[in-house]
Order: C-alpha cells, then sequence, then structure tokens
C-alpha cells in the first residue's frame, strides 16, 4: 500500500517507518528498496482486504488524483471493508484492475461499491489488445463514420468476454498516451457499445470539481445515454418499416397456385 497510519495520520513509506494498517490496524513495515516502489506491507502475513493489489500501473493511476482520494477505506453495514483505490468527492470509487478476477469477485466489488468505475490493465496478456481492436474496426457505426462510440458487433478474446455487458463503466487502458475505452453499461439498449474517450478527458472529469471546467462523469453518461437512446428509437422504426415491406412484397413468401376449376 502506498498510505498507513502513523500516529494516526495516513504517511507514505519512508526508510524506518513503522505504523499500522488502514483497513485491518495491524501493524505495517515501511519497504524503502531500490528495486520496487516504495510501498508499506503487513508486518505478518494476515488477512487483510482479499481485494487488495498494488503494481506501478496501480500507482501510476492513483497519483493522477489527490491523496486524500488515495486508498480510502469503505465500510458496509455488514461490517465489511475494503480499501478503494481512489474515491472521488462526489462519491465514485475507482478501481483499478491489473490482475484475472473471477465472476464472482467482480459481482461482489460491484454490489459493495455502489458507484464504481472500473479500469482495466488491457497489456497484462498478449492478445487482448490485438482482439480488442479487431472488434473496434468491426463494430457498427450508428453514429457516423468517425464517431468515438460504437456499437459491437462480434467480439472474441478473453478480455471482452469478461468485461463487455457488465451494469457499471468499464475503462480499457492499453498504456496509450491519448486513449481510453470505456464499455458502456448494459442496460435495455439494443447493443454493447464502446466510446473512446480522451484519457486526460477521463481524468479531468472525475477529478477536483474545481479543476473540471464544468464537465463531469454524469454529463458524458448522460450524452452517450440519449444518444443512444435515440438510435434506438431510430433503429425500431426503421425495423418496424422494413418489416412491413417484408410482408407486402416478400418474393419468398408461399403463394399458392390459383385454383382450376374443374
Ligand atoms: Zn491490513
Amino acid at each position: 500500500m502506498k498510505l498507513a497510519l502513523v500516529d494516526g495520520k495516513r504517511r507514505k513509506a519512508q526508510p524506518n517507518l513503522s505504523g499500522e494498517c488502514q483497513c485491518c490496524g495491524s501493524p505495517m513495515i515501511a519497504k524503502c528498496g531500490e528495486n520496487r516502489m516504495w510501498h508499506w506491507a503487513h508486518k505478518s502475513k494476515r488477512k487483510c482486504d482479499p481485494w487488495w493489489e498494488e503494481t506501478e500501473w496501480h500507482r501510476a493511476w492513483k497519483n493522477r488524483f489527490p491523496e486524500d482520494w488515495q486508498e480510502i477505506v469503505q465500510f458496509a453495514e455488514s461490517g465489511e471493508k475494503h480499501i478503494a483505490d481512489v474515491k472521488t468527492e462526489d462519491g465514485w470509487v475507482i478501481e483499478f484492475q491489473h490482475s484475472a478476477i473471477k465472476t464472482e469477485e467482480r459481482v461482489s466489488r460491484e454490489a459493495f461499491y455502489k458507484r464504481l468505475v472500473w479500469v482495466i490493465d488491457g497489456k497484462r496478456r498478449k492478445f487482448d489488445e490485438r482482439k480488442f481492436r479487431e472488434a473496434w474496426e468491426d463494430a457498427g457505426r450508428p453514429f457516423g463514420p468517425e464517431t468515438p462510440l460504437r456499437a459491437l458487433s462480434f467480439y472474441e478474446g478473453r478480455l471482452l468476454d469478461e468485461w463487455v455487458g457488465r451494469p457499471t463503466h468499464v475503462l480499457l487502458d492499453f498504456g496509450e498516451e491519448d486513449w481510453l475505452w470505456w464499455l458502456i453499461p448494459r442496460g435495455d439498449q439494443s447493443s454493447d457499445f464502446v466510446l473512446r474517450i480522451h484519457r486526460a478527458g477521463f481524468i479531468q472529469c472525475l477529478g477536483p470539481v474545481a479543476d473540471r471546467g464544468g464537465q463531469s462523469l454524469e454529463k458524458i453518461i448522460e450524452v452517450v445515454a440519449s444518444q443512444i437512446k435515440r438510435r434506438d428509437i431510430m433503429h425500431k422504426i426503421e425495423q418496424s418499416i422494413r418489416d412491413k415491406q417484408r410482408i407486402k412484397y416478400d418474393p419468398l413468401a408461399i403463394r399458392r397456385p390459383p385454383r382450376r376449376r374443374m
């Protein structure tokens, strides 16, 4: 972890410092070596947050947000507690996920954190990025040829199998400087959608309100939802026109041969 309690205050690891875990309260020691980023580790192996993981990728992401928002212990009414990677001032929890995660754990985290945004490390497995690019190229462009919002038509690969169709927001990070790929939560829309979004824009719209320039995650969600809704209405109208035409003019419809008079 990046932070632990030292005399009741959240502190970063420093050589020779000892502290206690924000989550489970057990003693922690500061690991300040040359090879790994400085961090806190539990002194003895014990059960803390089973969801916890931290890599350099996590650390870099967390550092894009104010330190007060990083590693925030969250409690459920049942007494269950977990450390959110980042919690924004308007209550979004951002979880950075590098390792493989089982479906049950994904579902329980989505239930535990009510307003959840996943950011997924898309560079971990070899073929995930290629499969994603293929799906993006194949995706329908119902909003115009240059649209950053596309409808997934056909896709394969483990990354998309795991993350398309979640009820929460999922952003895929392939380590590009400019872009993140946002899998829009599945609601009652007709397809699964992907939005290409500027990395800096995404960070800004979840960042401190004062730095947002009027932008917010909610606003983007609203715009996307209304575009999808309009498209779905058009889609239904077109479909019903096609259906009617098919009934009238279908050349393959079975026609009875005229009866001959005996
Ligand atoms: Zn702990």
